[in-house]
């Protein structure tokens, strides 16, 4: 590592999305990120029926610079068009699972897993990080910090502006239940959103391009409002619970699923959108980002990984 290395923290899109321009610049990068792989809220689960796409089922894209990029990661094979699924907006998702987005734009980049980083602070003239196992990691020049709102005041408080920012900020939580069944759902549509107490989005998992799982698949995800009143009720209920709600959602009986796996996202979106883009201590060198500066999206972190890049080139 030289001193002229740029940190990122956090490996999800917004994180990667910094990295690539910072690549491009001709940059050096070293990625941290406290998950075991990339992606973040679009990273996929391995489990014994195949990969599932517990985050985010699926993503919009308006802006002309986020399709130009999906345009590149179709071609390279990592990203496929759904629009044609029955959505009405247009839909986007990784193949053969969502991780593949994160790991294609992660390549061969510097990257620490399973490192979660508690401090950030300041030498004379350098940056370094603090992880939880109290191993110091830099001299960095620049750091951008990638993650979730509540988790990235404690890594700024270097900068108090953009501290109090990101704790001005609350993210909502959402149960996600994949189930597996032997028998294809009677159900014509591969997602669907849900204006119930319960039930916000029921998504055909194993429909989606490129999957190979071995049962029929259906990812639904609960509601902010109930996943709050019952955040710490155990898996096996909130399995039993969003079952029974889409089953009343399509107004039959389901059949007994042969697998089946609850995951819960404590911070799954922002309450509000901004339009903040990222945020910068240019002076120092600290810079944040993430879905939370602009809409709460996927493409919302990507916009706002590239602004904080630029920003970074900006100041240089
Ligand atoms: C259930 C669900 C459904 C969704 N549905 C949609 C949808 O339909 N459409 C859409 O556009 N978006 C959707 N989203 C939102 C979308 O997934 C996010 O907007 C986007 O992935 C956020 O990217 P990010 O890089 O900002 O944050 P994240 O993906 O959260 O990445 C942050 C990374 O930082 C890491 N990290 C956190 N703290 C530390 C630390 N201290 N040290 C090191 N690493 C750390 C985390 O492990 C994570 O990998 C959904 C999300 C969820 C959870």
């Amino acid at each position: 590592m030289t001193p002229e290395t740029i940190a990122i923290i956090g490996a999800g899109m917004a994180g990667l999305s910094a990295a690539d321009v910072l690549r491009q610049a001709g940059q050096a990068v070293q990625l941290f990120d406290k998950s075991r792989g990339s992606g973040g809220r679009m990273s996929s689960k391995r489990s014994e029926i195949g990969a599932l796409d517990l985050g985010a089922p699926a993503f919009a894209a308006q802006d002309p610079a986020f399709c130009a990029a999906l345009r590149d990661w179709v071609a390279a094979g990592w990203c496929a068009d759904w629009t044609a699924a029955g959505n009405a907006r247009s839909c986007w998702l990784g193949t053969p699972r969502m991780s593949a987005i994160s790991r294609g734009l992660l390549g061969d980049l510097p990257a620490a897993f399973s490192c979660r980083i508690s401090e950030v602070f300041r030498g004379e003239r350098h940056w370094q990080l603090l992880d939880a196992e109290r191993n110091v990691h830099g001299p960095f020049s620049h750091v951008i910090v990638a993650v979730p709102a509540p988790q990235a005041g404690a890594l700024l408080t270097a900068a108090p502006v953009l501290a109090s920012r990101a704790a001005s900020i609350s993210m909502e939580p959402v149960w996600a239940v994949a189930l597996g069944f032997t028998e294809a759902l009677p159900c014509a549509l591969h997602s669907a959103r849900f204006d119930g107490e319960i039930l916000q989005q029921a998504t055909h998992d194993s429909a989606k391009p490129g999957r190979d799982n071995r049962l029929d698949t259906w990812v639904l995800q609960a509601s902010n409002r109930w996943t709050r009143q019952y955040l710490d009720l155990s898996k096996e209920q909130v399995i039993d619970r969003l079952q029974l709600a889409f089953a009343e959602t399509l107004e039959q009986p389901l059949p007994q699923p042969e697998f089946a796996l609850a995951h819960r996202w404590l911070y799954a979106n922002p309450t509000h959108r901004h339009d903040w883009g990222a945020l910068a201590d240019s002076r120092q060198g600290l810079f944040a980002c993430g879905d939370w500066c602009l809409d709460g999206t996927v493409e919302g972190a990507w916009r706002s990984g590239q602004q904080a890049a630029q920003l970074l080139l900006a100041s240089l």
